[in-house]
Parts: structure tokens; C-alpha cells; sequence
């Protein structure tokens, strides 16, 4: 006897919750017109690129520093499998179709929505695809004209053999969230600028182009000292310039992407947009790459649970199949659930970008989105980095083991909660946006209005859950002078999650609606309920001493009456 390992079925006409969203958020006839571009991405993405991904997964880069004559060359050797994956995202237009705007603010659905289809059968070749997002978009709003027209074309190229992609330089060894931090020395010479300093992780470093942060001589410290350039990586041959690539890093997973460490010695960049406030400048970017974040991360809670869901109806286990266990069952609901509101999350943030991009959004839509960005990519990070680790236990043995390719799905996801931006650094920033965009009354104003959408019984309870749980943030945040400093920003995480965990039950209470009105459907509102019971409101109103954390967090001594201290006066 054997056992069977997973199938995939095309993975668009497989997807309910995906396809539901669609039809709810898009015109009859936009879906009409985009949804041949899904089918096809499904079946690429259960067949050939899924097939591909499994025969290519040990091939990971391979750095050739010098040619056999001892001349410097810093190939970086890609396997045949990324090679395709570059080739069908050119040409499904992956990047592209976000800025042909065929279906004005809707376009960014439809491109998302192949990204998330995409992903989980591309070794993460979304990584270098979101950058090159984020490069295009930046390009596009701050460019000189001369950039912009010579370098736009090609970053949407539908056409595999002229595509470029951008990479995105930001971290160095003296820091990544604290980019403020950095030591690349920008120059001018002779009337062109050349950048002197090392790029601690670059993924992507096949790219042609990279936007990257450095500070001008004589500009002072922090954030604001550094100014955004734009580099082109390689001449026309391809060959890097005045770039070394010191070598490829060894990671835990996202083992076929190629992220290198460089040294630039003279390399020649661009500034994009004056000489200072780079790091608000580079803004753009991450906004985007973020937004791919939280799509990817949905990605993979779904395909943890389509193969999950596939193979709880091919294991046989104590005299009937895991698709009749009342437990196995249990705990698969919960993935589903965490997953149905994970797309919804995301998919908002994407709405919303669209709306921006096609000058829809008012000011109060603004200030959502500037808030929603980092809550969006922290909250489903979080929940994509769990929900693999139920994932692959959902196989038994079999999910630990490399050679059933679930072990992957596991080692990757980890990555989405790390970079750009972990979960803290974007607490952080959330409490940022809010401040700078005064961004919270108009973000819980949204929960409000799609919890309100609930009519049926079903839904009054996670309804309830999610207003419950955005109230309570909001009083959390109106409490912050009474809890004094510290206290405050000890609870920025649990605070971050809950007005994305609010906001995601709350838009998957208005999708469930819709489901059971349009098309009988209650499986939505199932998820709506067993969401709402795992925990929505993570709010804690009698925080831990601050005193007491410090010595939990680094087992420092603490005397008893400091256990006690409750909120700081
Ligand atoms: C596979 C991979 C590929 C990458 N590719 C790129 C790339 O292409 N380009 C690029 O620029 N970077 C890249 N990075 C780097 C990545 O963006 C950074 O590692 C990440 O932003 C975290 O920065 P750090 O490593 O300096 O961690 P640190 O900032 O040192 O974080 C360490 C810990 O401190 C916490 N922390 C930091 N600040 C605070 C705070 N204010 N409050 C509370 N907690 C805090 C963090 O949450 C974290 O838990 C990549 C990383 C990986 C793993």
C-alpha cells in the first residue's frame, strides 16, 4: 500500500473565495473580459510552473565570481525553471497589466489576482516582480522624463526577451529596518553621481535596474541625509558595473531566489528626486511591495489548504478517510477561515490602490489606505506564517519532508513576515501613518460600514466581534497619555492585529452577506463565525508592567512589588 501525495486542480476554477471576491468587486463585464487570463494562470500555475517548481527545487543560484582566465565576471547562474518563470510573467503581463489600466481602477484586481494565482508555483519569483512594481510606480510619479521613457517600457514589457526587472537596495549591515542608519556614500564626480558602499541583502540580483538609498557627501544623518537613486545595474553586455557581488546569502528558505550581498565602488545612479528625505521618497515602493506581501501571503495560506483539502480525501486513518474526522476537520476550518479572510484583507488593500492610482479616492480614502498598507502586509504575514505551520502538520511525516515540497511552502512563507518590514517595525509605522494621516477614523469607519452590511442571523455575531474589537481599539488609542509612553508602544503589535484582524472579519462579514443574497452560499458566513471565535480582538486592558517585561524578555531580576506596578500614572 501507498500513499497518494496531493493533486492540484487548476487553481482559479478550484478557488471559491477567490472567485466569489471577484465577482462580487467587479463589473459583470470586467470579469467577462479578465477571467480568460485567470483560467489560464490556474491551469499554469497547477500544471507546467507547479511541475517545474518540483523538478527545480534543489537547483539553487550559483555565484561564479571569475571566469576560468581569473577575470572578474560575478555571474549569478539561475536554474531553467526561474528562466520560464521570468518568460510567462512578461507575458501574462504581471507587472504590466497594473499599468495598461485597461479596466481603470479595477486593474489592479485583475493583476493581483494573477500574482496570487502565480506565486505559490514560482519559487518566488514574485519577489523580484514586486520590486519591479514598486520601481515602475516610483518611476512613474518621480522619474525625470528621460528615465522615465527609457526605462518605464521596459519594466512593462509583455515581450520575455526585452523585460528588465528592478531590484530594491535598502538594507546594510548597520541596518534594515533602520535605514536611517546607512553608509553608502553618494558622489559627484565630474558632474555624475557614483555610489561607494555595501548592500547587505539585494534579492534579485539578476536585475538590470535597482532603486537604492545613499547618503550625498556632506548631507547630514537619519532618513533624511539619504537621497533615492535609481541605478542601472549592467551594461549592455549585462555585465555589472562597478558593482561586486560578494556573495549569495544562505537562507532558511526562498532558496532559489538569488539574494546577494554588494559592494558598489563607483557605480553610477541617478538621484530621483532631490538630495535628501530618501527614505519618505522610497515610500512608494514599499507601499506596493507591501501590498504584494499581503497578496502572497494569502497565497500561500490557500495553497497550504488546497493540498491540505486534497489529501484529507485521500488518507486513510483509524477505519475511514481524514475527510471524516470530526478534528481533522475542525482544524482545516480554521486554516479556511483564516485564509478567506486573509484574501479579503489583502484584495482591499488592492482595491484600494486602484482606486488611488485612477484618482477615485477622497481624503479619508487616502488616510485608509496609508494605514491599511502596513497593517494589511503585518497582519496576513502573521497569519500565512501560522497557517503554513498547520499546513504542513496537516500531512503528518509527510509534510515534513523536502522531497513532498511542503517543507518549502513552510520555509518561505517565513520570509513574508520578515522582510519588508516585521511585524513590530510596522506596528510602528502604523502608529506613524496614523498620527502623520490621521488614518484611524477612517480605517474603523470602514469596519463599521462592512460589518454593518450583515442582515442575516449568521452574521450578527462576528459582526458584533469585529465593531467590538475596532471600538476597543480606538479607545486603546485615545488612552494612550494615561498609559504613558512605554506602555503604549508595548502594545503597538497586539493594537496593529487587531485593526487587521477587525478590518479582515469585517470585510469578509459584507462578502458572506453577499454570498448568501446573490448566490445561497453560507459557506463565507461560516468563515465569518469561526474567524470571529479565533480571536479578533487582541487588545490586553491590564497590560503587563513594563518592568516585568523587560525581565521576562531578558530573564533580568525583578522584585515582587515591580509585578504590580499596572498602568504607569
Ligand atoms: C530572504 C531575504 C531577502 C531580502 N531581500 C532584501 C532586498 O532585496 N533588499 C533589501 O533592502 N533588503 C532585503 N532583505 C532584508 C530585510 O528587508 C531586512 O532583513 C528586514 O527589513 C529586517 O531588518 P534587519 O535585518 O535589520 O532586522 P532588525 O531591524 O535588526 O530587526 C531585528 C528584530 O528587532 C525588531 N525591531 C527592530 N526595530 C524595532 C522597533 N523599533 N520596535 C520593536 N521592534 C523592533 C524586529 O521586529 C526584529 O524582530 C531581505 C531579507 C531576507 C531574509
Amino acid at each position: 500500500m501507498y500513499q497518494d501525495p496531493p493533486q492540484l486542480q487548476n487553481q482559479w476554477r478550484d478557488d471559491r473565495t477567490l472567485r466569489a471576491l471577484l465577482r462580487r468587486t467587479l463589473p459583470r463585464d470586467v470579469l467577462h473580459d479578465v477571467e480568460p487570463s485567470l483560467d489560464r494562470m490556474g491551469a499554469l500555475a497547477a500544471g507546467e510552473l507547479y511541475e517545474l517548481a518540483v523538478a527545480h527545487r534543489l537547483d539553487e543560484p550559483v555565484h561564479v565570481p571569475f571566469d576560468a582566465w581569473g577575470r572578474r565576471i560575478d555571474e549569478v547562474r539561475l536554474n531553467p525553471a526561474w528562466r520560464e518563470y521570468a518568460r510567462v510573467a512578461a507575458r501574462e503581463g504581471l507587472v504590466a497589466t497594473g499599468y495598461e489600466r485597461q479596466h481603470g481602477a479595477f486593474s489592479r484586481l485583475h493583476q493581483f489576482a494573477l500574482v496570487y494565482l502565480f506565486d505559490r508555483s514560482s519559487q518566488v519569483y514574485t519577489c523580484p516582480l514586486a520590486m519591479t512594481d514598486g520601481c515602475a510606480r516610483t518611476l512613474e510619479l518621480l522619474g525625470p522624463a528621460a528615465v522615465r521613457e527609457r526605462v518605464l517600457p521596459r519594466l512593462l514589457s509583455r515581450d520575455p526577451d526585452t523585460v528588465w526587472t528592478s531590484g530594491q537596495w535598502m538594507t546594510e549591515r548597520i541596518g534594515g529596518s533602520d535605514v536611517g542608519l546607512s553608509e553608502t556614500v553618494a558622489r559627484n564626480e565630474d558632474g555624475v553621481w557614483r555610489l561607494y558602499g555595501t548592500k547587505w541583502f539585494t534579492s534579485a540580483v539578476t536585475s538590470q535596474v535597482a532603486l537604492t538609498l545613499a547618503r550625498p557627501e556632506g548631507n547630514g544623518p537619519g532618513g533624511k541625509g539619504l537621497a533615492l537613486f535609481f541605478v542601472e545595474a549592467r551594461d549592455a553586455a549585462g555585465r555589472l558595473q562597478r558593482i561586486t557581488v560578494d556573495r549569495l546569502k544562505e537562507k532558511l528558505g526562498t532558496k532559489l531566489l538569488p539574494t546577494a550581498e554588494l559592494t558598489l565602488d563607483g557605480t553610477l545612479a541617478i538621484p530621483l528626486a532631490g538630495l535628501s528625505n530618501g527614505v519618505r521618497q522610497i515610500a512608494t515602493m514599499l507601499n506596493l511591495t507591501r501590498t504584494w506581501n499581503a497578496v502572497c501571503s494569502a497565497a500561500s495560506l490557500r495553497r497550504g489548504l488546497a493540498l491540505a483539502r486534497d489529501y484529507a480525501r485521500r488518507r486513510f486513518a483509524f477505519g475511514m478517510m481524514l475527510s471524516e474526522k470530526p478534528l481533522h476537520l475542525d482544524t482545516l476550518s480554521v486554516l479556511a477561515a483564516e485564509q478567506e479572510a486573509a484574501l479579503q484583507l489583502a484584495f482591499y488593500a488592492v482595491t484600494l490602490l486602484g482606486r488611488e492610482e485612477a484618482g477615485e479616492l477622497d481624503d479619508a480614502g487616502h488616510a485608509t489606505l496609508r494605514l491599511l498598507q502596513p497593517i494589511a502586509k503585518l497582519t496576513t504575514a502573521r497569519m500565512a506564517v501560522d497557517g503554513a505551520s498547520e499546513a504542513i502538520e496537516a500531512f503528518g511525516g509527510a509534510g515534513y519532508l523536502e522531497d513532498s515540497g511542503l517543507a518549502e511552502l513552510m520555509r518561505d512563507t517565513h520570509v513574508l513576515s520578515i522582510w519588508e518590514g516585521t511585524t513590530n517595525v510596522l506596528a510602528v509605522e502604523a502608529a506613524r501613518a496614523i498620527r502623520r494621516a490621521d488614518a484611524l477614523k477612517p480605517f474603523l469607519a470602514q469596519v463599521t460600514a462592512h460589518a454593518g452590511l450583515a442582515r442575516h442571523p449568521l452574521l450578527t455575531a462576528p459582526a458584533h466581534a469585529a465593531r467590538a474589537a475596532a471600538e476597543h481599539a480606538a479607545s486603546f488609542w485615545s488612552d494612550a497619555v494615561r498609559r504613558g509612553p512605554v506602555l503604549f508602544e508595548a502594545e503597538l503589535r497586539r493594537f496593529s492585529l487587531t485593526l487587521g484582524r477587525s478590518l479582515a472579519l469585517a470585510l469578509l462579514v459584507a462578502q458572506a452577506q453577499w454570498a448568501l443574497d446573490e448566490e445561497g452560499d453560507a459557506r463565507s458566513a461560516a468563515a465569518a463565525r469561526r474567524f470571529a471565535a479565533s480571536g479578533v480582538d487582541l487588545l490586553q486592558d491590564a497590560p503587563q508592567p513594563a518592568a516585568a517585561s523587560r525581565a521576562l524578555a531578558l530573564d533580568e531580576p525583578l522584585s515582587p512589588f515591580e509585578t504590580d506596578e499596572g498602568v504607569e500614572k
